[in-house]
């Protein structure tokens, strides 16, 4: 990270990325000073040659750069006050991403780079992304919020494509971030915790696309879609995408084909028929956020049908686990709050649905519309007693306490429907803090609970 070659920067936050964040910066030539609030990371740094400083102790004037590390929420009691003064002082405070773009601008400002935000999508659509890419034989890297940290990726090069997701957070500490293509999926009230009002959530994932060459944006919900009539009136390069609006200049879904609209022309791009990851309406929002950005760098229809038809999905999105008999078992362990389970329980007509945990605001009011296809519910955690009162008298439900219990009873229901094809689904529709780690441990715990199911056949990996 050559930019800050020369100059004083102060990096809070010593997990992996961290360090390595503050690696690439040493070797880019900076004089590093490192923080965190654990001594045992401190130590680590110090062994590996970075020099570390309480900064709460730290003489600001000196400084150019405060680095705060993937993770460490601005939020974050110390490095918030730190945080402050280091902004009194006038030294800038960034992130991992920014220090990433103004690499890309100094050594390869040519190098593709996406760049996907957005409330719900943005693991999905950046996997399939970075998919249809490597697999078109492009050199391809992926990171940001999902998988590596932006600065543990190899450096640019001209040919090389960079798809990086990008959190608000992250994108609240890239002032200049530029990329070729930025990808703003959609916007519902999530976090809000962190970001305050809606509005300012809206203008940080805003940057994004404002800043970049191309904003592709979903314009299914009204917030994106005043983006999109915003940048495009001050003379912004604007695609529109839409899993169900027949738009008249960019992209859109008609069942499964994907269609471009463009000079009063209409013309199918791709299919989505047999894809089984990426089934559900959402997923075609994904797909064609995905399939403009490929565009937009250059990749041809054979490539990216190619990409899309061989996408292996990601575990915790609507994963399928297994089948036994009518039955299939489905992981959507990520879906952490009630717009994100939505597209799963839109996805199955005859559901045995594991819901609960530590429950967001609003619980599973908003999910009213889809309790006719609920079989049974089986709820979990803390959330049972509020959801069980929404449920009431519309939806049959047991509190099932536990995972375990919840996987337990609801095969055991769904074996007798006469239905026939009837889905398990794990969609909690809630954080998972209260009894697990996180959606991630959440989801192979279900997935181990199915597959030790007797005479389950598992599908996949
Ligand atoms: P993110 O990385 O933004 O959290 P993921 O791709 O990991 O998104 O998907 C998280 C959850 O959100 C999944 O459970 C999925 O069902 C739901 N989801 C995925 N894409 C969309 C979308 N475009 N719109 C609404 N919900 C979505």
């Amino acid at each position: 990270a050559t930019s800050l070659s020369g100059k004083k920067v102060a990096l809070f936050g010593l997990g992996g990325s961290g360090i390595a964040t503050a690696r690439a910066l040493i070797e880019g030539g900076a004089d590093v000073t490192a923080w965190d609030d654990n001594p045992e990371s401190v130590a680590k740094a110090g062994a590996q040659g970075i020099s570390t400083i309480d900064l709460r102790h730290v003489d600001w004037s000196g400084f150019t750069s405060f680095v705060l590390s993937p993770g460490v929420p601005l939020t974050h009691p110390k490095p918030h006050w730190t945080v402050d003064l280091a902004r009194g002082a006038g030294v800038e405070v960034i992130g991992d991403i920014e220090l990433f773009a103004r690499e890309r601008r100094r050594a390869a400002p040519d190098a593709p780079f996406i760049a996907i935000t957005g409330t719900n999508g943005k693991s999905t659509t950046t996997a399939l992304t970075a998919h249809m890419l490597s697999s078109a034989g492009r050199d391809t890297q992926m990171g940001g919020n999902i998988g590596r940290a932006v600065m543990t990726l190899d450096p640019p090069t001209p040919d090389r494509h960079y798809v990086v997701e990008c959190s608000s957070y992250q994108i609240d500490l890239a002032p200049s971030v530029n990329p070729t293509a930025g990808l703003l999926l959609n916007l519902t009230p999530d976090h809000l915790d962190r970001h305050g009002t809606m509005q300012h959530y809206a203008s940080i994932k805003e940057r994004l696309v404002a800043g970049s060459e191309t904003a592709i944006i979903g314009v299914d919900d009204i917030h994106c879609a005043q983006v999109a009539d915003r940048l495009e009136r001050a003379g912004h390069d604007v695609i529109r995408i839409s899993k169900r609006l027949a738009v008249t200049d960019g992209y859109f879904a008609d069942g499964f084909a994907l269609l471009r609209a463009q000079g009063g022309r209409i013309t199918q791009i791709a299919t989505l028929e047999d894809i089984g990851s990426l089934r559900g309406q959402h997923n075609a929002q994904n797909a064609l956020a995905a399939v403009a950005a490929c565009l937009r760098v250059g990749l041809d229809l054979k490539d990216i049908q190619h990409g899309l038809d061989s996408f292996p999905g990601l575990a915790h999105r609507m994963e399928q686990i297994g089948r036994k008999g009518n039955v299939l078992f489905v992981n959507d362990s990520k879906a952490t709050n009630a717009d994100a389970a939505a597209p799963a329980l839109s996805s199955f007509p005859r559901i045995y649905w594991i819901a609960g945990g530590l429950p967001k605001e609003g619980g599973i009011e908003p999910l009213r519309s889809f309790f006719p296809r609920i079989a049974r519910a089986y709820l979990i955690g803390e959330a049972a007693p509020a959801f069980s009162a929404t449920l009431g008298e519309a939806v049959p439900y047991e509190i099932s306490g536990t995972l375990a219990a919840a996987v337990e009873h609801a095969a055991a229901d769904a074996a007798k429907d006469e239905a026939g094809d009837v889905v398990v689904l794990l969609s909690p529709a809630c954080a998972s803090f209260d009894q697990f780690k996180n959606f991630e441990v959440r989801g192979d715990a279900f997935r181990a609970a199915v597959l030790a199911l007797d005479g389950i056949e598992p599908i996949g990996g």
